[in-house]
């Protein structure tokens, strides 16, 4: 049975996001989304709203499940029996970071794989911080994030919804 761990922060989830999970979730056995506790940066959402909004959106995904996790993403994937890190690379300005982050736990974790997936050209400009300062400029954020996760970004943001 081949475990995969898609770790991120997920601050919120995004159609790019959704998209790795998805064709990660045809490639592997079972999946784990991780949500990140400790990221350097500081979330909008905390950890209890990211894992929910994703929740919510894999639910039709039998062998996706959701959890957060703190510490290593190599001892987190450890302790779930992954053997594979799934991470996402949209341009080249991803390349260096990923590739680093790539290698280091190859050191630290000599038995697990991080395997990269392109991203879909419709989402390749795509991230959680432009959605983010699109809608607090009031833009129309329906073609990034979907709806669930659009509620919660006006909730948190104290702005109004766009509806149809
Ligand atoms: P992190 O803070 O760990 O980079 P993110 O939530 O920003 O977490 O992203 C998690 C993973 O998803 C990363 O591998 C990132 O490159 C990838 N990713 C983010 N946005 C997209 C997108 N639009 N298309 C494909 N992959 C993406």
């Amino acid at each position: 049975m081949r475990i995969a761990l898609y770790p991120g922060s997920f601050d919120p989830v995004t159609f790019g996001h959704l998209d790795i999970i998805e064709r990660s979730a045809k490639i592997f056995d079972r999946l784990f989304v991780g949500v990140l506790v400790n990221s350097v940066k500081t979330p909008l959402f905390s950890m209890e709203e990211r894992v929910r909004m994703i929740s919510v959106l894999i639910k039709g995904l039998k062998n996706v499940e959701v959890r957060s996790f703190s510490g290593l993403t190599v001892d987190y994937a450890r302790s779930l029996g992954a053997t594979v890190i799934v991470r996402g690379l949209r341009a080249v300005t991803d390349f260096e970071y990923e590739l680093q982050l790539s290698q280091t736990n190859k050191v630290m974790a000599a038995d697990i794989d991080t395997v990269f997936l392109t991203t879909n050209l419709k989402y390749s400009y795509l991230s959680s911080s432009t959605v983010k300062e699109i809608a607090s400029y009031g833009g129309d954020i329906r073609p990034f994030v979907p709806e669930n996760v659009i509620r919660e970004i006006h909730r948190k943001l104290g702005t109004d919804f766009i509806a149809e």
